[in-house]
């Protein structure tokens, strides 16, 4: 008998030889039904794979990413039968899972395939898989495993397998079809029910440009139909919200090649909304108690070799700036923390002082390689929504409260309703990786706990995932297409106070080391903004959105009175534009949909007798016609409604 741990904690005692998926049937019917992929002491198995030790095993379903993994790395192997039966003399290379389904790099020698060739192959795997044919692993010599593959020859599996050690190498086989594998598969072909190709694209065989080009095949793959559909109606609305796209039609930033790669320009759009954001964080910082600096955009060397920076960032970022006399090094800022420090450390502090609370709208530079580039969520230049706090370590409680408190009030303000919270905290395994001293750590950890904990925060600790300065805690927001993004980190740092040399009076006279606390609720205005963009899909809150109402006069007759109308809704405060071009109201009211203007304010000859405006809403709804006074009050109401005080 050998004994196996769930993941519960529950022990279960069991035959040797005994499978997981026999594991799942002596715990339910339903798991049983439901487990596609396991995995025994960190190795992933088969679900067919006899146990003969004690151990740990975990059961995966497709709610799983694991489950999801073992369901789509199968589909590859279907896919690549697919594409051998169509395709003869092809030769397979490698076909692993990704995030978001699989590929397999495929040489077509002198053939190519596009998408038009997808429907006959999603048709061919989705045959295949009907024909439930169970995956069945099995060890080969190593010598079999070359000649087998040398028959055909594909000297690209010959060379995977003369990279492996022999009595390790295992083969796949499914219906007719075998490939080298190491393992983590569903139990059969028949739980695939849908297959997409995605797209195509070059990829050189082993990532090496030296080498020669491949084809890789992308696609995914879903237990229902329905899913299927569901992905790709979400595939659709990303495209749609994609921040790149949505910025250049609401005019709200730009790239010039000119002014260099991944330096983003805002345009007035997109500077006022900016200027919206950063005023709504000072306002809400001001009342917790934080007070805002500047800093310049560049340091000196030694600052960031103090900081440790330059370690860091020095060899592979943007290079010194050299002085034309005197021989000084400058570096462009990639953080703005050794600044503040030096803030810090330009008076005396007692514990009567602190907590301090620098805040900054501090521009950093860091170098992105070009390839990695990617609209306003990876750029070389960007300004943090940065602040540092020093405190005692007793603080750390509250002052973690309060940037919780103000992360939350962030979020909700602009319509982010989904996120869970992550605290990282030590490996105590390991605890030779960290700096600071025990005592510390464990007072930080579990401030940070408890504060999660008082708050409602949803969160889950993890252990080993803290820095080796500090413990922290994430957000992970979900946006509205059900995409995780990490957001309004607040940090724990026992390196930098040190490395600063940074020391308050404490009641005892004597001098003591503050902790700081590096928080960013936005974490960077250009990734915010992006995340704003695909999250609302352009639809801001009214608070927020750069122009609210636009004016629309029916024809020529009635500017005067939209001039007037416009002039009172200014005075109201109201963010309004008026269209007063010789084009019907039905073209204006097409292109104040596409500039998603909330409120359209339509008027004409009943408008102005009747001193009204008739107001219609983006997306069609109309509101009928309305005094000025009444649609302010309107507009403050929703307002209010979303946007409440700090
Ligand atoms: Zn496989
Ligand atoms: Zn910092």
């Amino acid at each position: 008998m050998i004994k196996i741990t769930l993941p519960d904690g529950a022990v279960k005692e069991v035959e040797k030889g005994t499978t997981p998926m026999e594991v799942a049937k002596s715990i339910s019917e339903g798991l049983a039904r439901n487990v596609i992929s396991a995995k025994f002491n960190d190795t992933v198995v088969e679900t067919v794979t006899p146990l003969t030790s004690d151990g740990t095993l975990t059961l995966y379903t497709w709610s799983n990413d694991e489950g999801k993994k073992a369901f789509w790395h199968s589909t590859s192997h279907v896919v690549a039968q697919a594409l051998e039966e169509l395709y003869p003399g092809i030769k397979l290379t490698i076909g692993p899972a990704i995030e978001n389904g699989f590929y397999y790099d495929v040489d077509f020698g002198d053939r190519s395939i596009s998408e038009k060739d997808f429907p006959q192959i999603e048709k061919k795997a989705l045959e295949i898989a009907r024909g439930k044919h169970d995956y069945k692993m099995r060890s080969v010599s190593k010598a079999d495993a070359l000649s087998y593959y040398k028959e055909q020859g594909n000297e690209y599996k010959v060379e995977l397998i003369e990279n492996l050690e022999d009595g390790t190498i295992t083969f796949c086989d499914h219906s007719s079809f075998t490939d080298l594998c190491r393992g983590g598969h569903i139990p059969n072909t028949g739980i695939i029910k849908a297959i997409k190709l995605l797209s195509v694209a070059g990829a050189y065989w082993r990532g090496d440009e030296n080498n020669k080009q491949l084809t890789r095949v992308y696609g995914i793959s879903f237990p229902k139909q329905k899913e299927l559909t569901e992905y790709l109606h979400l595939l659709e609305e990303a495209k749609k919200r994609d921040h790149r796209k949505l910025g250049k039609e609401l005019e709200l930033f730009t790239f010039s090649q000119k002014v260099g790669q991944g330096l983003p320009l805002w345009l007035p759009n997109g500077a006022a909304l900016r200027e919206r954001l950063e005023q709504f964080l000072k306002k809400a910082q001001k009342k917790a108690g934080y007070e805002m600096v500047v800093t310049p955009h560049i340091g000196q060397k030694e600052l960031y070799v103090t900081s440790g920076h330059y370690a860091k960032y020095g060899e592979d970022s943007f290079q010194p700036i050299h002085t034309p006399k005197e021989d000084e090094e400058f570096l462009l800022k990639p953080m703005n923390c050794p600044h503040h420090c030096e803030i810090y450390n330009s008076h005396p502090f007692s514990y009567k002082d602190l907590p301090k609370r620098y805040a900054e709208f501090g521009t950093v530079y860091r170098y992105e390689q070009s390839g990695e580039l990617h609209g306003l969520t990876r750029v070389r230049g960007f300004t943090q929504d940065d602040a540092h706090i020093f405190c005692t370590t007793e603080q750390l409680n509250d002052e973690f409260k309060n940037v919780i408190d103000l992360t939350l009030y962030v979020l909700n303000s602009l319509g982010f309703e989904d996120f869970t919270a992550q605290v990282s905290v030590r490996d105590l395994e390991n605890p030779d990786k960290y700096i600071g001293n025990t005592d510390d750590w464990e007072k930080a950890e579990q401030a940070i706990i408890s504060a999660a904990e008082e708050k409602g925060l949803n969160y889950v600790v993890e252990s080993g995932e803290a820095a080796f300065y500090g413990p922290k805690l994430d957000f992970m927001i979900k946006d509205a297409l059900g995409r995780n993004w990490q957001l309004g980190t607040i940090q724990v740092d026992y390196n930098l106070p040190k490395r600063f040399d940074l020391t308050y009076k404490g009641s005892d006279n004597e001098l003591h080391r503050p902790v700081m606390i590096h928080r960013a609720p936005f974490g960077s205005m250009e990734r915010f903004v992006a995340l704003l963009l695909e999250h609302t899909g352009g639809n801001f809150p009214l608070w927020l959105i750069p122009t609210q109402a636009i004016v629309l006069p029916v024809s020529e007759k009635h500017e005067k009175y939209a001039e007037k109308v416009l002039n009172s809704l200014e005075n109201h405060e109201i963010r309004a534009l008026i269209d007063n071009r010789n084009e019907t109201v039905g073209k204006k009211i097409r292109e104040a949909e596409l500039k998603k203007i909330p409120f359209m304010i339509i008027v004409g000859e009943q408008e102005e007798e009747s001193a009204t405006i008739s107001v219609r809403r983006h997306g069609g709804d109309d509101l009928g016609s309305l005094s000025v006074d009444a649609f302010s009050d309107l507009v403050t109401t929703e307002i209010n409604s979303t946007l409440k005080s700090f």
